[in-house]
């Protein structure tokens, strides 16, 4: 048996169904293994808030149901499972500070319906992971408040921007996390430190409550170490609320179909991606060995084009800061945020507050939208912008009129060094295979496929599906993992966790 800590979902409510332990003895020793790991010197460094007091008051509950008769099925697909949320996610009682100094103090008002559907669910919380400010990263290094480090090596990025759920996950501190993905903030990271993570069809999740980058853009999804425990997780979120006008009435059960495996799934890759600038060889080598998996698994390869890809990333560029200018700008140092107080005027106070309050990514971004939108730029680059996002949509439609799932690498490497890459378009180049999804609003997910032979550090084979059929990637990902596994424990914290 592997030690209380680090069991995965289907582990965990197999041995609370048998009367093993309770919710409340996972609990402690989960907040003991975050202590010792995520807060030694130098440690991962995932969470930024802690709240193993409302952990143990939450599992207490969930044992009370049990010994009162309640089933497992009746408390909820989360039962006494440990789960933490990326800061940008509202959770009463906890501060949401999206990584960024202008919301440092900031106390959440309500909770986020994605977070509240974890906790109806039995879920118990643990806290605030790390993350990019306000998402804007591929790294986690922008966070105002320190780097998270990848569990793998702790001098290299975890990937953003939830870097602190991806991390949180590889090391065993918690079976589940939520993340959010605007452009690849959950398959880049999930890549990098060798977990499943999945971003759903734009709709599937709920944002209300999540502090918002990209409106058109921005999903939550889980990180986990297992296909079926993201599909549990998935069971839990997705579905309609009225709070959030995007979201879709979803009631698709996500743990169902994962036995059929890739069997009869026609694969579609891209041949162009291969030669695609900047693809490390040991990426590409991996994936013509996870296509031949997925063959051996009975599905078919059929090649596809996506011949507007190559403009995704330009088309990001621009959309994603005109979001963001326009989110961004409630944070005006007077309703919220951090406040400059050195200024009698108004105007003095908001450029300051604004200045110190967001770090230097922020401001590029912010600074960016605000010219794209300006009277005369506007046609020039938001509105072409949006006619390439309508051009890349039809190259997905019309890709999945010949497969079920489209393959392809989550990042063109594995995960890259502090300090490495500190130009802002090398560090955008990350996304290249991540942001056309996010255009078109259909789901992928990262799934951890082995080591790469040259780096000996994860990487991600990432599966596509249309939109709203989301259970198709989740089928061909439980395939891959009877191939290669469920995802590993990194190895510096997986001896502690008794593998
Ligand atoms: N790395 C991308 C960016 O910086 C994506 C971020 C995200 O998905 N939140 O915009």
């Amino acid at each position: 048996m592997a030690e209380l800590a680090t069991m995965g979902i289907c582990e965990i409510r197999a041995g609370l169904a048998a009367g093993e332990f309770s919710a409340l003895e996972l609990a402690e020793a989960t907040a003991k293994r975050i202590e010792e790991i995520d807060y030694e010197q130098g440690g991962v460094n995932a969470f930024l808030e802690f709240t193993p007091e409302v952990a143990r008051e939450a599992a207490a509950k969930v044992d009370a149901r049990l010994a009162k008769g309640d089933s497992l099925t009746d408390i909820g697909p989360l039962a006494g499972i440990p789960m933490a949320y990326k800061d940008n996610m509202n959770l009463l009682g906890t501060r949401t500070t999206c990584g960024s100094r202008m919301l440092e103090n900031y106390e959440s008002m309500y909770t986020a319906t994605c977070v509240q559907r974890t906790l109806d669910a039995g879920a118990v919380p643990f806290g605030k992971l790390n993350m990019d400010e306000f998402a804007f990263g591929s790294s986690t290094e922008t966070s105002a408040f320190g780097p998270t480090r990848n569990p793998w090596d702790l001098e290299r990025v975890p990937g953003g921007s939830s870097g602190g759920s991806a991390a949180a996950v590889a090391a065993g501190l918690l079976p589940a996390t939520l993340g959010s993905d605007t452009g690849g903030s959950i398959r880049q990271p999930a890549s990098f430190c060798g977990v499943v993570g999945v971003k759903p069809t734009y709709g599937v999740v709920s944002r209300y409550g999540i502090v918002a980058f990209g409106s058109s853009l921005d999903q939550v999804g889980p990180f986990a170490r297992s296909v079926e425990d993201a599909a549990y997780v998935m069971n839990a979120i997705a579905g309609h609320d009225p709070l959030d006008c995007t979201s879709q009435p979803v009631s698709t059960d996500f743990t169902a179909n994962l036995a059929e495996g890739a069997f009869g799934m026609r694969i579609g890759v891209v041949p162009a991606f291969m030669e695609a600038e900047g693809l490390s060889n040991e990426v590409r080598e991996k994936m013509a060995e996870v296509a031949n998996a997925l063959k051996s698994a009975g599905a078919s390869l059929v090649e596809v084009d996506l011949p507007h890809a190559q403009a995704a990333m330009s088309a990001y560029y621009v959309l994603g800061p005109c979001e963001a200018f326009s989110n961004l700008s409630r944070f005006d140092s007077v309703r919220y945020g951090y406040r400059d107080p050195g200024h009698a005027d108004l105007g003095g106070q908001y450029e300051a507050s604004r200045a110190e309050g967001f770090g230097p990514e922020a401001r590029r971004r912010i600074m960016l939208g605000s010219y794209l939108l300006s009277a005369g730029v506007y046609d020039k680059y938001y509105y072409p912008a949006q006619q390439v996002r309508t051009l890349i949509t039809e190259d997905y439609t019309r890709a999945y009129e010949k497969c079920d799932v489209i393959l392809m690498p989550s990042s063109p490497r594995t995960a890259f060094k502090f300090g490495e890459i500190s130009d802002p378009t090398s560090m955008y180049l990350s996304d290249m295979f991540t942001i056309s999804l996010n255009i078109a609003g259909n789901g992928g997910m990262s799934m951890p496929v082995g080591l790469g032979k040259d780096t000996n550090l994860p990487i991600g084979a990432q599966l596509q599906a249309p939109q709203f059929k989301d259970e198709n990637m989740f089928r061909a990902a439980a395939a891959l993992e009877l191939i290669y596994g469920k995802a590993p424990i990194a190895p510096r914290y997986a001896e502690s966790a008794g593998e």
